[in-house]
């Protein structure tokens, strides 16, 4: 059994997905790793630390060929994969509504694409849940970027020359990403709130020592659909949130949204008016922005200003984060092969929930029924 690791090669795709660490594990397990050249320079791994670990480093052509499974941050273009076994494996994040093309062509070639985003969400999945990994770091992130822009500092401070409030952060979107946003704005002294349509989440909340935001008595506010996501919200919950959300916004410092809804563009939580009501000096930062955004007028990458409002985002917050990233979506993938690694056949086998869900194509057919 041959694992292949190519260098990402998305435009700002500082990860890689594996590390030292999993490179000796899969040999453990009985595989061979090739990687290829500088494949891990900028999450901060050498090819030495490769080599070290017992992986081959070389380059693309040779790391792939013969290749059983390939793993992938962002799924490599099929053409980068001439050479690898029959019906090969790749496992990485596929963008599968996003990018059909991609699905299509892989089922083309013959490979088989297993899109870690489509992990079903139940506890044994936990461990191989890359989605949770990259939301945890990218709500970190979120809050040290807005806090490193914001012209004013976060925690309260009493000093001889009179005294600082606390910043006021509000978050909207309480799944993982919000969570961490939360508990990463408390850390740094900042007075805290937060809010999401799924009333599970009004106690994680009070739990992390902020106060819940929330809609009250408007018919259908469960919010929470299958796997623990999202649904669509009706039309009168909008409008009572938009309600909500304009009187406390404008006593916010700084605004993070996370809310998304899977296979649909990201819901609209900020319009323009609301950015106008904030203080100026105010910083949102939008995690959605790559998804067509929380914040109107936000724009990937970019430092936008509004009425004195700062908006920002990223296109790829956990890229910011690329050895920590690496090193936890690496597990992430790991953990996913062994846990269905058959000694005997010396290679995985997937078993039926979770192997439908993540599978995109086999035997040259799209077969995963969310894409049908
Ligand atoms: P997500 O990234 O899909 O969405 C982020 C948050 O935005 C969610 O909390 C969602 O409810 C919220 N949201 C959507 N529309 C909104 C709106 N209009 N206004 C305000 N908020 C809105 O969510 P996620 O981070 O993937 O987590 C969702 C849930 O799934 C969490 O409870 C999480 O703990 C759970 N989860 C479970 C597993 C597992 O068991 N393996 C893995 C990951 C997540």
């Amino acid at each position: 059994m041959h694992i292949a690791a190519l260098k990402e090669r998305a435009a700002g795709e500082k990860r890689v997905s594996v590390t030292p660490e999993t490179v000796k594990k899969f040999i453990a397990l009985g595989a061979s790793v090739a990687v290829e050249t500088g494949a891990g320079e900028a999450a901060s791994i050498s090819d030495a630390d490769y080599k070290a670990a017992g992986a081959k480093v070389g380059p693309a052509d040779k790391t792939v060929a013969g290749a059983s499974i390939i793993l992938g941050v962002q799924a490599p273009d099929v053409d980068t994969l001439k050479g690898a076994s029959n019906g090969a494996w790749v496992a990485a994040t596929f963008d599968p509504f996003g990018r059909k093309d991609r699905v299509e062509a892989y089922a083309k070639a013959g490979l088989e694409a297993l899109s870690m985003e489509f992990m079903p969400r139940i506890t044994r999945a936990q461990s191989m849940d890359v989605l949770s990994s990259q939301s945890n770091l990218a709500g970190y992130k979120a809050v040290i970027a807005s806090a490193d822009t914001y012209g004013r500092a976060f925690p309260m401070m009493m000093t001889a020359a009179g005294t600082i409030q606390a910043a006021k952060v509000f978050v909207m979107g309480v799944g993982v990403a919000g969570l961490q946003a939360i508990a990463t704005a408390k850390r740094l002294g900042a007075q805290v709130s937060a809010t999401d349509v799924r009333s599970a989440t009004r106690e994680q909340i009070q739990s992390l020592g902020a106060k819940p935001v929330f809609v009250e008595d408007v018919a259908g506010i469960e919010g929470e659909g299958s796997g623990g996501y999202a649904t669509e919200m009706s039309e009168e919950y909008q409008k009572a949130q938009a309600e909500l959300v304009s009187s406390h916004i404008a006593k916010q410092d700084i605004v993070i949204t996370t809310a998304l809804i899977p296979g649909r563009a990201a819901p609209r939580l900020i319009s323009d008016a609301q950015i106008a009501s904030m203080k100026p000096g105010s910083v949102i930062f939008d995690l959605a922005v790559a998804q067509g955004g929380n914040v109107e007028g936000s724009a990937p990458d970019t430092l936008v200003e509004k009425h004195g409002v700062t908006i920002m985002g990223y296109s790829n917050t956990p890229a910011h984060l690329p050895a920590d990233a690496s090193a936890l979506f690496a597990r992430n993938l790991y953990n996913f092969l062994s846990a269905f690694w058959d000694k005997e056949a010396g290679k995985p086998i997937l078993d039926e929930e979770i192997g439908d869900a993540v599978r995109l194509t086999q035997g040259g057919e799209v077969v995963n029924d969310r894409l049908a």
